[in-house]
């Protein structure tokens, strides 16, 4: 009888459990959502007073009345973090537009073998400045139906990440890989630090950053895979990783050919 109405009490105890955090639930999503479109209403604000700041430290490097290499160098540095700044507000906003504006897609048909070339070769200036080699230029014809928008800016958060972390004299290679038909997958793989597994799991939340130190003096926020992953996700498409810590990382995205009229935005919370 009393293992039985322990039964009872745990059975109890559970349902009241679920019926409680049902009912919590409903404000704490209302909470996510004020959180959400504060800072949506934050970094847009933030946007206008920046570029003033940006513009006036512009004015002031170029004049020529300013000569102290002192002072030269305050400009230098103030332009440089107003620049990492400007970033981070313009990827806060991605994340956290509730009106979820910036995450609509609009989709057109393209080469995407072209687009991730191109896209790639922006970060040739860097990898050169590394001694990275950086290899983009074996990509076939591919045809497909998505947000070339936001699919330039996947492949470079992608490209960017390989080429920020790995060190010197080493390779970041850019290619397709066999996929089922009606798909299309991308490789980034990188001869860098890599990956732990446990933080293979984490590196899409936002704001996660392994060696935050590192990270933010590669002018990094913790920002760019969430931005990757809500990409992905539009498309109906899927990212992974396989990594092996000190030897490299390789990122896959597999995308439709053709994305489907009506996507359901990810919900960012
Ligand atoms: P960040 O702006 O810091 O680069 P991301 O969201 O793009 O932010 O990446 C999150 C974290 O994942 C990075 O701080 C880094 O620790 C790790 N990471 C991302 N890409 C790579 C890579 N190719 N090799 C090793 N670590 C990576």
């Amino acid at each position: 009888i009393m293992a039985g109405l322990g039964l009872l009490a745990l059975i109890v105890a559970t349902i009241v459990g679920h019926i409680l955090s049902g009912k919590a639930m409903v404000p704490l999503k209302a909470a996510y959502e004020k959180q959400r479109q504060f800072a949506a209403d934050a970094s847009h604000e933030l946007r206008t007073p920046l570029a003033v700041v940006m513009a006036s430290a512009d004015l002031l490097q170029n004049d020529p009345s300013i000569k102290s290499p002192f002072l030269k160098q305050v400009i230098e540095d103030v332009r440089d973090e107003v620049k990492k700044m400007t970033k981070l507000v313009g990827d806060l906003l991605v994340v956290a537009r509730s009106d979820n504006k910036a995450l609509k897609l609009k989709p057109s048909k393209f080469d995407f073998g072209a687009v991730v070339a191109q896209t790639a070769r922006l970060m040739a200036p860097l990898a050169e400045q590394k001694k990275i080699t950086l290899v983009a230029d074996r990509l076939p014809k591919a045809i497909i139906h998505a947000d070339e928008q936001k699919i330039r800016q996947l492949v470079l958060i992608l490209v960017d990440n390989a080429v920020k972390y790995t060190p010197e004299g080493g390779q970041v290679t850019v290619e397709f890989r066999k996929a089922e038909k009606g798909k299309v997958s991308l490789a980034v793989a990188d001869t860098g630090i890599g990956i732990s597994p446990e933080d293979q799991e984490k590196v899409f939340d936002r704001f996660y950053r392994v060696d935050k130190a590192r990270s933010r003096e590669m002018g990094g926020n913790g920002l760019g895979l969430a931005i990757a992953q809500e990409i992905v996700n539009l498309h109906q498409g899927d990212i992974r990783i396989e990594s092996e810590l000190g030897k490299g990382t390789t990122f896959i995205v597999t995308l439709k050919t053709k994305v489907k009229g009506k996507t359901k935005p990810l919900n960012m919370i």
